[in-house]
């Protein structure tokens, strides 16, 4: 077995959609990044990558390489999947926090896990989403910010 961890974090501006684990939510807000920003998928893709050490999404995406501007990252954790699937190995279970003050996603946690989980082609109860806040405690209390982080844990095919 081969096991990996993550964390990203991407800052709340105006004039931005949130997507988060391939879902849109809604908010007055979203992420902002070079590509989508969705902070969830990339805390997901780089636990898969750290699990093989494969280093990190920057290699494979670098934010400076026009051809990922405004990428959308489902499309992105699909091609890391293809280097998982590449090297012989799968996934076992994939564990996640969303650290985020607003908006409340409890409404949305089985929605982005089942985005998330068709994307991996796997069963939703292998793809774990949570949420929380953070307790109104620094830039993500102060709604500056969400972050995410995730586990994964790899098996061979
Ligand atoms: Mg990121």
């Amino acid at each position: 077995m081969r096991i990996g961890n993550a964390y990203d974090i991407h800052r709340l501006v105006e004039g931005r959609r949130l997507i988060l684990g391939g879902v849109e939510i809604p908010y007055e807000k979203g992420l902002l990044g070079h590509s989508d920003a969705d902070v969830l998928t990339h805390a997901i893709m780089d636990a898969l990558l750290g699990a093989l050490a494969l280093g990190d999404i920057g290699k494979y995406f670098p934010p400076d390489d026009p051809a990922w501007e405004g990428a959308n990252s489902i499309a992105l954790l699909k091609q890391v999947m293809g280097l998982v699937g590449d090297r012989g190995w799968k996934i076992a279970n994939i564990d996640s926090m969303v650290v985020a003050e607003q908006p409340k996603l409890k409404p949305h946690i089985a929605t982005i896990q089942k985005r998330l989980s068709e994307a991996m082609e796997l069963q939703p109860d292998q793809v774990s989403v949570k949420a929380t806040t953070n307790e109104k405690l620094g830039p993500i209390g102060e709604k500056e910010a969400i972050c995410s982080y995730a586990v994964a844990l790899l098996m061979p095919i």
